[in-house]
């Protein structure tokens, strides 16, 4: 059997990028059940930064993150993960509102029809919200999951988790091929089996809930597409950003409670999508070029869970990132991994107080007393 300080269950972004900060320090596995590290909602995002999303809390992490996405360190990529596009959050009814500290500006009507030709009439309150930003998220994981082997880090894929058991201070820890793997600590980073996961180990599981979210890559009768802001209903009813010279990226904005599983695009969320769309723009829908979905994983307060398990402490969560995990992950793995190791805070996140996003906020009483 081999023996690993810290196993972490889960090599999407949240696993990963915490396992690349925790490295050098601890003999760290990632276990992962896919083929691949990307194949579940990493690999499905719609791959934008944008500040305002998530509100005031998770806004505190994705401005952490930024400077980092921008311009990492050269030993880390050669060049940054994002690229500017900038947001335009529309209404109907009243003006769209971001959290503190967000830069935002209100736009005059002339400004939306340069920015968004063909928008409708209805839309009659927009704001922008300039430092929205494509993030290379491929690229982002590719050289996270380097760092984590350059630290001495250890990765094995095809590698289902299905058992745990705690015997004294060590994990053991069952895969479904019946080879073992002996712990000290065991991080839950299982995107949405982050419950199945824990309830695998014995731990209470926090109530995490994986939402299936759709994306459709429409071709449109209209060139000059490619760099097209993200366009978003502020109500929550559809967002799209331009992809090539003469399609986009479309989502329901859809959020549809499921078990955790491969997800796949349902017919009547793209008609939805479609149907939204035709609302937004003049621009003629010529056909669906592709379309997938991936799932969004929730804790009961839509705030991510980092830090240990208040009733087993050889279990550390890493979940409900939902849909802001690419965007926070600089910044969440370090403000986790500080927690993990018992370090004082990285500079990037020594701003936030990382009981903001502990699991004992669920805790029986806390609520009571928080309240
Ligand atoms: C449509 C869509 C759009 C999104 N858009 C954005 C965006 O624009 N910006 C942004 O920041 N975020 C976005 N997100 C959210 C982002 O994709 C997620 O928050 C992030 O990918 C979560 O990462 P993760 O590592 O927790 O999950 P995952 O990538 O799902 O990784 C979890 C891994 O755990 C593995 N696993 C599970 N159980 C076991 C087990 N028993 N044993 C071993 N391995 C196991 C799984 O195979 C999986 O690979 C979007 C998500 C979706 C679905």
């Amino acid at each position: 059997m081999s023996h690993f300080d810290v196993v972490i269950v889960g090599g999407g972004i949240a696993g990963a990028s915490l396992g690349a900060e925790v490295a050098a320090q601890r003999r760290t596995l990632i276990l992962e059940a896919e083929v691949q590290c990307d194949y579940h909602s990493t690999g499905r995002s719609a791959a934008f930064w944008l500040e305002s999303y998530g509100g005031e809390k998770v806004a505190l992490l994705s401005s952490a993150s930024r400077a980092f996405l921008d311009s990492p360190p050269p030993d880390f990529a050669e060049s940054g993960f994002l690229h500017a596009r900038g947001a335009v959050h529309l209404s109907d009814g009243e003006w769209p509102e971001v959290p503190d500290g967000v830069q935002a500006r209100r736009l005059e009507r002339v400004e939306l029809e340069q920015l968004v030709p063909g928008i409708r009439p209805r839309w009659t309150k927009a704001l922008l919200e300039p430092g929205c930003a494509d993030i290379d998220v491929a690229g982002l994981h590719a050289a996270v999951l380097r760092r984590f082997r350059q630290r001495g880090g250890t990765i094995a894929t095809d590698s289902n988790v299905i058992a745990a058991e705690r015997r004294g201070d060590r994990w053991i820890i069952t895969l479904r091929d019946g080879s073992t793997v002996e712990a000290a600590l065991l991080v839950n980073a299982a995107g949405a089996w982050a419950d199945p996961v824990a309830e695998a180990c014995g731990v209470a599981p926090l109530g995490i809930a994986p939402k299936r979210r759709t994306m459709v890559q429409l071709r449109v009768g209209r060139a000059g597409l490619r760099d097209l802001p993200l366009v978003d209903d502020s109500a929550g009813t559809f967002y799209f950003k331009g992809e090539g010279e003469r399609s986009v990226w479309l989502s329901p904005h859809d959020e549809i409670a499921t078990d955790p599983c491969d997800a796949a695009p349902e017919e009547i969320d793209i008609a939805t999508a479609i149907d939204r769309f035709e609302g937004a723009v003049d621009w003629p829908v010529e056909r669906v070029e592709r379309s997938w979905a991936g799932l969004r994983s929730f804790a009961p307060d839509r705030l991510p869970v980092y830090g240990f398990d208040v009733g087993e402490a050889g279990l550390f969560w890493c979940v409900g990132q939902g849909g802001f995990g690419i965007q926070t992950s600089p910044a969440a793995a370090r403000l986790a991994a500080a927690v993990l190791l018992g370090d004082a805070p990285d500079p990037m996140v020594a701003d936030i107080d990382p009981a903001i996003f502990a699991p004992g906020r669920f805790a029986q009483g806390a609520q009571l007393r928080s309240s």
